[in-house]
């Protein structure tokens, strides 16, 4: 067998209609080496299937065939969409069907659904489709045989639930395969179906194809088991009761056969137990096949918060056994079961309390009355005697599972469970832990459920991101907006924060304007220097391999489904992120910014966004917008926090601005000291954004709206340095012409230098009003002292009314500005 086989499987969704299989052709010829492609029945036809068995066995032949003759044709024109002319596969579709007639017709004579009958016509479903996929496969010059299950899925024969038997299944599938895949073939394989030692056609119980896969996965040693499926992985409880469910992005295989054990439909109840630990299976959305989905595989998980995920079984039905007889009497519980087994009722949730007074458990609600009346049977003496009272069955109810291996010696999340049902105002019926604490199961009525769901979920802040199976439970997950030269920077001081500091930061998305790179288990430094790498080459995001295109927006609400450790969304970009930064908060992320658009644009969306964010228990943190890493922001919000109030601020906030008048203080030209300033990373990429004032003024609209201005960019004044007839240039022509002005600056230099003056570029704000421009202040006044790319705040206060609180200190370039995002990402991190 070569190695690395991977099975992909595709359930009926994924197969709805020829657009559905063509989409999933394409992905799969996407993948190289062997592989194997698993197919359920199209959409519905399973249940299509089945009632038409029904129907015959009611003796109404004639509406059964109809709706035979009706999926015929469905399945004959999407054949014809895939694969005009391919007679031979016309051929075999028309085959089964014609077969299906004579099944249904059988049926309908013996008025019985045997089921060995019933599986038979199930079948059909699974070996239609994968005659449909291998035409469609095949049309794309690539040879697929279908490989027919039945002669290598052997099972115990149980029809309706057959088990698989992988000793014997293994010596039929393993040659046949290997052929296949030495002569390079790509094979389709009918999910959901099997043979029974006597010969006939079994089915592996509803949603069988899942169980096909991983058996296959085995028989093969696949490397990989891919289940394509509608939703984008397993998420933390069924999306139809719980809309808020996540993605868990990694599960234990013991987690996963719990749930899926316990109803999560998403996997067969048994599709866990052929794999072995060769083999990841993943869980993955054929509709975004980038996204990573769900990955299930052995290894140690660490610190998993404790509840992973619900799942719930309706309906089903409670059955007890009581009395005073039972008191201390050996092997009751054991024949109580015994009886069950024979009668083959599977039995879900077991609970007897230490009086042994009662046992009850769950069994489906189909069997509920076979249940009682085996068990009946087996106590007749017993319930003769009076030493069992009844039998007793109550119907409509639920077993809810909450599944998670850090529950494991976690004291009281049994408590926090049964308090959230109890919030739902759902009544606890039974309950059960299991020795291995991973599991709590409890029993409620079946129109509880949902509530009761949706109560722990949320008890268990499941549907937040960073709730659910954090895959940390104590890191920080960060998401990049912006892959410039501030991104590039931050990311070499996150790796200089000390060790145990720096575990617990993670980039793990980076997005830009046309679309993301997302890995919820972090960013490879492989990774992040290829995207750095294709960014400095002016290439795009959504260009490399494994991104995705799309806006800011999409980007931030596709990771938002991922259960993510404390997630923070870092705006490093210059462009109206607004939008992306609103769902980010609303999806439970915190916001780092050192983009000021966000909140220097109209007052309504910037208070809007505080609104939002503190409404979801979330933080901004901003402090590079103003001051890069100087302590501005954190000194205005400390302040005001002690119950201070800020009069009036004076500000030089521009390093750049700083930078080129003490340049030009020094005597150098204009031109050359704007250059400069560029070549050292000071300005923003086009320096008219410094120049005209609009950089200072959105920094003095923030500090004025933190402590109460409530006007707009627009209502300033701003003193432009661009001449006006210079707006309008190409950026190239403007740096270009920029030496026009180096006479008229030496000159309004020299004539404040001869008035004992400096020129500074500075902001007035107080709570009534902002001015943003020019100033010539007093060559001994600390603003004129100022040097380099140095900023300078200075704050009057009610309490520093006399001598003002000044904050100063370089206030431009990556490596600062880096340095404020970073100590808010630290802060955010805290504990
Ligand atoms: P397939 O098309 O592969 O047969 P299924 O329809 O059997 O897929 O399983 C997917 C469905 O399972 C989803 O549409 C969803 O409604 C349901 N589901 C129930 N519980 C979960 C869960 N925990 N995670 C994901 N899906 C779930
Ligand atoms: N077609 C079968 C069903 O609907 C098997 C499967 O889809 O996995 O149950
Ligand atoms: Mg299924």
């Amino acid at each position: 067998m070569p190695t690395r086989v991977s099975i992909h499987k595709f359930g009926g969704k994924a197969l709805a209609d020829s657009h559905a299989i063509l989409r999933v052709i394409d992905l799969v010829l996407g993948f190289r080496g062997p592989r194997a492609i698993v197919v359920s029945a199209l959409e519905g036809v399973t249940d299509a299937l089945l009632s038409c068995a029904r129907l015959a066995a009611e003796g109404d032949l004639a509406t059964a065939l109809a709706q035979d003759a009706a999926l015929r044709d469905r399945h004959l024109r999407v054949l014809d969409e895939v694969a005009p002319d391919d007679a031979d596969a016309r051929g075999r579709v028309e085959n089964f069907h014609t077969g299906l007639v004579a099944a249904l017709q059988r049926v309908a004579r013996v008025r019985r659904l045997h089921p060995r009958e019933s599986d038979a016509i199930a079948a059909c479903g699974e070996c239609v489709s994968a005659r449909i996929v291998a035409a469609a496969v095949s049309r794309f010059g690539v040879d697929a045989p279908v490989m027919d299950a039945a002669e290598f899925m052997l099972t115990d024969g149980r029809h309706g639930d057959a088990a698989p038997d992988l000793a014997a299944s293994e010596a039929l599938a393993r040659p046949t395969f290997a052929a296949a895949f030495i002569r390079g073939e790509v094979c389709v394989v009918p999910g959901f179906v099997g043979s029974a030692p006597d010969g006939s056609i079994v089915t592996l119980g509803r949603g069988g194809s899942d169980l096909t896969a991983t058996t296959l996965g085995r028989l093969l040693d696949a490397h990989e088991v891919t289940l394509w499926k509608d939703v984008p992985g397993f998420l933390t409880a069924d999306p139809r009761i719980e809309p808020a469910a996540r993605v868990i992005a990694r599960l234990d295989p013991r987690e996963a056969s719990e749930l899926a054990y316990y109803g999560a439909k998403v996997l067969h109840p048994r599709a866990l137990s052929p794999l072995s630990t060769r083999t990841t299976l993943r869980i993955r959305p054929f509709s975004q096949p980038s996204a990573d989905g769900t990955t299930i595989s052995h290894g140690r998980l660490k610190a998993p918060s404790p509840v992973c995920a619900i799942s719930a079984i309706v309906p089903q039905a409670l059955l007890s056994v009581e009395g005073n007889g039972m008191l201390g009497v050996p092997g009751i519980a054991a024949r109580t079961f015994a009886a069950l087994a024979h009668a083959q009722i599977s039995v879900s949730l077991i609970s007897q309390a230490s009086s042994e007074h009662s046992i009850c458990f769950t069994v489906p609600e189909h069997s509920a009355a076979a249940a009682q009346e085996e068990l009946r049977a087996a106590f007749t003496a017993e319930l003769a005697r009076g030493e069992i009272d009844s039998i007793g069955v109550q119907l409509g109810v639920a077993t809810v599972a909450v599944v998670g291996s850090g529950m494991a010696r976690v004291p009281g999340t049994a408590a926090r469970v049964l308090d959230a049902v109890a919030k739902a105002k759902a009544n606890v019926i039974a309950i059960a832990q299991g020795s291995s604490e991973r599991n709590i199961s409890f029993v409620v009525r079946a129109e509880e459920v949902a509530a009761a769901v949706r109560s722990i979920h949320s008890s268990f802040q499941l549907s937040k991101v960073g709730g659910g199976r954090a895959p940390r439970a104590d890191g920080v997950d960060i998401i990049l907006l912006g892959c410039g030269q501030i991104a590039r920077t931050l990311i070499e001081q996150i790796g200089a924060v000390r060790p145990t500091h720096r575990r617990r930061l993670r980039i793990v998305g980076i997005v830009d304007t046309s679309g993301w790179i997302f890995r919820p288990r972090g960013l490879s430094e492989r990774q992040l220097a290829g995207v750095f790498d294709r960014k400095r080459r002016g290439g795009s995001l959504a260009t490399l391999e494994g991104a995705r295109a799309g806006t800011p927006l999409d980007a931030i609400r596709s990771m938002a489904m991922h259960a993510l450790s404390h997630p923070v969304l870092v705006d490093l970009s210059i462009g109206d992120t607004r939008d992306a930064l609103r769902a980010a908060v609303e999806h439970g992320i915190d916001l780092v910014l050192a983009n000021k658009i966000p909140l220097a644009s109209d007052a309504a969306s910037a208070r809007a966004l505080l609104i939002d964010a503190r409404a979801n228990g979330r933080v901004v943190l901003h402090e590079a917008t103003v001051g890069a890493g100087l302590p501005v922001i954190d000194t205005i919000t400390k302040l005001v926090a002690s119950g201070d109030h800020v009069r009036s601020i004076v500000a030089c906030p521009s390093g750049t601005l700083g930078f080129l008048f003490s340049e030009l203080g020094r005597g150098r030209a204009f031109s050359e000291s704007l250059r400069r300033a560029m070549r050292l990373g000071y300005t923003e990429p086009d320096p008219r954004e410094d120049l005209s004032g609009m950089d200072v003024a959105r920094k003095a609209i923030i500090l004025g709206r933190m402590i109460g201005y409530e006007g707009e960019v627009g209502d300033l004044e701003i003193e432009s340095l661009v001449p006006a007839a210079m707006r309008s240039l190409t950026r190239k022509d403007f740096l270009d012409s920029a030496c026009d002005l180096d006479d008229a600056w030496a000159e309004r230099s020299t004539a404040a230098r001869e008035r004992g003056e400096v020129l500074r570029y500075c902001a007035q704000i107080t709570r009534g009003s902002v001015r943003v421009g020019l100033m010539s202040v007093p060559r001994e006044s600390s603003l004129a002292s100022l040097a380099g790319t140095d900023n300078l705040f200075a704050f009057t206060t009610a309490r520093y009314r006399t001598n003002a609180l000044v904050v100063s200190g370089p206030g431009a370039g990556p490596a600062v500005t880096a340095a404020g995002v970073l100590s808010d990402i630290q802060r955010v991190a805290e504990p």
